[in-house]
């Protein structure tokens, strides 16, 4: 594998298992060092000891997105032990709802606001004064940012809101950091179990997209690496569907 994050330090939240743990796990297999972190402290502990005992240099460390001293504290131990940061991948997110819009009450609506949009936005509040002349911000959004589903319409939303924060941050942080976005489609991690699980939906799914199969936490992982590598060093602003051609934007 290439070692294009040699000597780099990223955060990855939400990174204990799926997406994020694969982005972890690739970071750290191209030479990053990696802080990965989570709500559970059982979940941090078990992915610090998966990474560590493939050569990894990792820091686990608790952190819900929506809590500012954890937060704090997630930036803090990283500068503590690291000196900057050069990469954060905002990967948490809820998706507490199948209801409609309409029906959705307001806290729930609070929380995906909270959990998929703000905490970000204070998490890179929080990091921005470390970031690295080079850095690189990676937002995991959402297939389902271009079109929100029935099932998980405000989620959609949220993940739309996505898009625009990137834009918006790519030219606030910008020369010095670049800021991108990823749009996986379906991948079947716990997040996702309760629509690849039934056959009939996991089918329906992989008919819609063009390479006839879901994702993988993988395919994920290796588009952030890119992004975060000095071979997206001039892309910046943008975001990239991993979806296998689901039908998207043009
Ligand atoms: P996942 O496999 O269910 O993993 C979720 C991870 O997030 C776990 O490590 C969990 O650990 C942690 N977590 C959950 N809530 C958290 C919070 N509030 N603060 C910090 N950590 C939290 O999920 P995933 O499928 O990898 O999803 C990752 C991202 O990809 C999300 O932004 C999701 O919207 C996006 N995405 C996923 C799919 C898909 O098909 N899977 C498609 C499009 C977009 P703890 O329980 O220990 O907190």
């Amino acid at each position: 594998m290439a070692r294009r994050l040699q000597g780099k330090v990223a955060i990855v939240t939400a990174s204990t298992q799926g997406i994020g743990f694969a982005i972890a796990q690739r970071f750290g297999l191209e030479g990053a060092a990696v802080v990965v972190s989570s709500r559970k402290q059982k979940n941090v502990d078990e992915a610090v000891e998966k990474l560590k005992n493939q050569g990894i240099e990792v820091m686990g460390i608790v952190c819900h997105v929506s809590n500012p001293q954890q937060r704090k504290e997630l930036i803090d131990k990283t500068v503590k032990k690291y000196g900057h940061i050069d990469v954060v991948v905002s990967n948490a997110a809820a998706n507490p709802t199948v209801d409609n819009i309409l029906d959705t009450k307001e806290e729930t609506l609070d929380k995906l606001w909270e959990i998929n949009v703000k905490a970000s936005i204070l998490l890179l509040q929080a990091a921005a004064p470390y970031l690295s002349k080079g850095s690189s911000v990676i937002l995991i959004s959402s297939i389902g940012g271009y079109h929100p589903r029935a099932t998980m319409a405000m989620y959609g939303v949220t993940k739309t809101a996505l898009f625009g924060l990137t834009k918006a941050l790519a030219s606030e942080m910008s020369p010095d950091t670049r800021v991108n976005c990823i749009a996986p489609g379906f991948v079947p991690t716990h997040f996702a179990d309760f629509l690849v699980k039934n056959e009939t939906i996991r089918k329906l799914i992989e008919d819609q997209t063009l390479l006839k199969r879901l994702g993988t936490a993988g395919d994920m992982a290796a588009t952030a690496a890119f992004l975060a590598s000095e071979d997206a060093s001039y892309i910046t602003g943008e975001t990239i569907v991993v979806a296998g051609g689901m039908p998207s934007r043009l």
